[in-house]
């Protein structure tokens, strides 16, 4: 059933959240105010201010019940105030998030699902407002209760490699939930920035600064009790830590390749011994490797890329909705 789909977004989300839309509480039956805005019953409905009035079956198979209003005499469909109203094939939704998220790219969810590319993409459009909804009640529900979060970037492309972008990440390691996320351009490096000179006339603006304030701005309105955060020592991220989280102690961490330099064979032998002496980011990096593997424009040497920072950004909005359904402490 379509309309039944729908709910798999909105369900109640396990441990802390009790996040429920409007949808999930209102049967589509419950019909609560005619469609039609010139109509009297559009904004003061009576009781039973519509009758039954036919049925159909869609394409797929299911019979919708239609009904007329005693007003103004127009039709609708039980489900007119579905989120899935309008869609011919609801029922793959479901699927779709769960193969979106599972390092499928957009052409092979379309030929398993058996529609055409522009309706994954079509769909993914539909599906990013709820999820960055869901995101939203998942921070205001437990943002407080975080005190510790890593954050580092990692890096992509978009449509060929002398573009890259930047992917500044917040996460909450004990539980390895997305935190935020944001999209930067950056500037190619080493030879790649010379052959990029070459064949593209206007330069490339690097939007790391920007894009660490939208995601340090959108972290601070729902975390406000964070203690620890951890970091590589990149001097932008010293910065902006201190500008963010003036309060919270910001632990920078040698990486990794360095730190082994770094290292005498003595402290090594120590480090070894603590669970995460290696590698203090451990929990950041192995998520973005999970990133990597889930998301099919993530993947390094591929070539299906995305062709705008914006859909990655859709992307990876889906998947961390995917990845905080559960909320296990
Ligand atoms: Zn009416």
């Amino acid at each position: 059933m379509g309309f039944q789909d729908s709910r798999y977004l909105h369900q109640e989300v396990k441990g802390l959240i009790k996040f429920q839309m409007e949808m999930t509480e209102e049967n589509s039956m419950k019909i609560k105010h005619c469609p039609n805005k010139s109509c009297e019953y559009h904004k003061n409905p009576i009781p039973k201010f519509y009758y039954k009035h036919g049925s159909y079956t869609t394409k797929r198979g299911i019979r919708t019940e239609r009904f007329k209003c005693r007003g103004c005499g127009k039709t609708f469909a039980e489900n007119i105030n579905d989120n899935t109203y309008g869609q011919q094939k609801p029922d793959i939704n479901r699927m779709l998030f769960h193969m979106l998220c599972s390092g499928m790219t957009l052409r092979r969810i379309a030929r398993t699902l058996e529609v055409c590319p522009k309706t994954v993409q079509r769909r993914i459009d539909w599906l990013t407002p709820y999820c960055m909804e869901r995101h939203v009640a998942f921070l205001e529900a437990v943002g407080d209760q975080l005190h510790w979060v890593q954050f580092d970037e990692m890096e992509t492309c978009e449509s060929t490699k002398l573009k890259p972008l930047s992917i500044p990440l917040i996460i909450h390691p004990k539980t390895q939930k997305i935190l935020g996320f944001d999209v930067a351009a950056i500037g190619a490096k080493g030879h790649l920035a010379k052959t990029y000179n070459e064949v593209y006339q206007y330069p490339r603006i690097n939007e790391t600064r920007e894009s660490f304030n939208r995601l340090f701005e959108f972290i601070t309105r729902y975390c406000k009790n964070i203690k620890i955060i951890m970091t590589d020592q990149k001097p932008a991220y010293i910065k902006v830590v201190e500008k963010y989280f003036p309060e919270a102690e910001h632990v920078a961490i040698l990486s990794r390749k360095k730190a082994e330099k770094k290292i005498t064979e003595a402290t090594a032998k120590e480090e070894r011994e603590t669970k995460e002496g290696k590698d203090k980011m451990f929990i950041l990096n192995h998520f973005c490797a999970r990133l990597r593997a889930d998301i099919a424009a993530l993947r390094r040497r591929t070539w299906s890329v995305c062709k705008k920072p914006s859909n990655l950004a859709q992307r990876l909005l889906i998947y961390t909705c995917y990845t905080n359904k559960t909320l296990d402490y």
